[in-house]
């Protein structure tokens, strides 16, 4: 899945601090984790065999605070995504303010296989194997892909009962029964919409107007469908791991929603291409489709040197967290589309995360309708910031966005 993408996102910091004042040695620890383990997880299968699966977890810069990540269960699950995506947090939260530094995990595992019961033992497992790395002031779980609330749910339980007391901000994204924020399970989704909304006030197009296609059709996905779908936007294309559906009218996102989650256990079994009148289409064609915009909501590495050429959507929505390989970024932007980068536009879920945090230190809880609020504000400040820098260099967003973000760690390391 990754290849060396955490040589791709080194070349970006590199080119992002060309035109940033940045101390040499700041670069040099932010090339570096601050600590990064792997870990052999034995669980116990159902069937009475033992089975070993490797865990990882990178702390990659706590200059600004704990560090905060989320934990992917996926089978090519590795030590380079995961330090990437740890290295992406820290930006992450530097662009929008919040005072946490990256963190990320993951187990190489396909989820999929698993029982519900052997699934737990594997999520207790994890927390076992890196309990003496993580800490509510320390480092700071989340869900990722094929991770969610009900697993967060075991692994805070696991943490709870090893330190021996009751500790949910130890992660966020749990159920709203076990200490959990409201919003936050739509939150990344919703994040993402709040920024194209305030690109769409900039541009002054008509939602209406806008063809959309999305691949990855998850938890931010499925979101930020529902949210685009109430505005009136068309979505004419979504995919998931199986395939994609395409259909010129646009789909009822709501339906589409209820179909893919009919069969939903632990995991959703349906995929968006069954029960749906429309042509099939497989995640390679969706990203070359001719639409408005296009958002890719899957994995990292989607749009590469390869097919960057072929990409048609004027607009990229960056939902995933690193959809564009370095060198399709630098083929697109010279054929001028405008990329909402990752690190900006898919920040909802790590803002609602810090909200979440901030409640369980407090023992006070907030309405839906406070947590939507803040978390527009936020995303409008940093979109405001980001676009502001972007047109007053002449750079790209995604270098906007991370000149604002090595400024904010620069300060913090010196
Ligand atoms: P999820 O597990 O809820 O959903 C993942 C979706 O991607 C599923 O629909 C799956 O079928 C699909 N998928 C998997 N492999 C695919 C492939 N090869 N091609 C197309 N689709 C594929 O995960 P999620 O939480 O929605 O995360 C999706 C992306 O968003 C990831 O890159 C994640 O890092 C990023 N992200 C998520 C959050 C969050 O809070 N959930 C926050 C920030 C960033």
């Amino acid at each position: 899945m990754s290849g060396h993408i955490f040589h791709d996102a080194l070349v970006r910091l590199d080119e992002a601090c060309a035109g940033t004042p940045v101390a040499p040695e700041v670069l040099e620890k932010l090339k570096i984790a601050k600590t990064a383990i792997e870990v052999a997880i034995s669980v116990r299968m159902d069937d009475g065999s033992l089975q070993i699966f490797q865990g990882y977890r990178v702390q990659h810069n706590d200059a600004r605070g704990p560090t905060k990540g989320g934990i992917r269960f996926h089978p090519k699950v590795c030590m380079d995504e995961i330090q990437t995506l740890a290295f992406w947090m820290t930006f992450k939260c530097a662009v929008v303010d919040i005072p946490f530094g990256g963190g990320k995990g993951g187990v190489t595992v396909d989820p999929k296989k698993l029982s519900r019961t052997e699934l737990e033992r594997l999520s207790r497992g994890y927390i076992a194997n890196i309990v003496n790395f993580i800490g509510p002031d320390k480092d700071i779980l989340a869900p990722d892909m094929y991770t969610n609330a009900m697993i967060m749910g075991w692994m805070m339980d696991e943490y709870s009962n090893i330190v021996g007391q009751r500790t949910p901000a130890i992660l966020s994204g749990k159920p709203i029964a076990l200490g959990g924020s409201q919003g936050r399970e739509d939150a990344t989704g919703r994040g993402a919409y709040y920024c194209l909304q305030a690109f769409q006030q900039r541009k002054e197009f008509n939602p209406r107007d806008m063809r959309v296609a999305i691949q990855g059709f998850g938890n931010a996905g499925q979101h930020l469908a529902l949210q685009l779908h109430n505005e009136g936007y068309n979505i004419v294309a979504v995919s998931d791991s199986k395939s994609g559906i395409y259909h010129e009218r646009g789909f009822d996102i709501p339906s589409l929603v209820k179909i893919k989650n009919e069969t939903q256990s632990v995991y959703c079994k349906g995929s968006v291409s069954e029960h749906m009148e429309a042509d099939q289409i497989t995640n390679a064609e969706l990203l070359e489709l001719d639409v408005d915009i296009l958002i890719p909501a899957a994995l990292e590495n989607q749009i590469t040197e390869t097919n960057a050429t072929n990409v048609k959507a004027p607009i990229i929505l960056e939902v995933a967290n690193g959809p564009i390989a370095h060198e399709a970024d630098v083929i697109l932007v010279d054929a001028g589309k405008v990329i909402i980068p990752d690190i900006l536009a898919n920040a909802g879920g790590v803002i609602v995360s810090y909200f979440e945090w901030v409640q369980n230190r407090t023992g006070y809880f907030w309405s839906e309708e406070k947590v939507h609020h803040r978390l527009q504000e936020k995303m409008n400040t940093a979109f405001t910031t980001v676009t502001n820098v972007s047109q007053e260099h002449d750079i790209s967003l995604r270098t906007a966005a991370y000149t604002i973000a090595l400024h904010r760690i620069n300060d913090a390391i010196i």
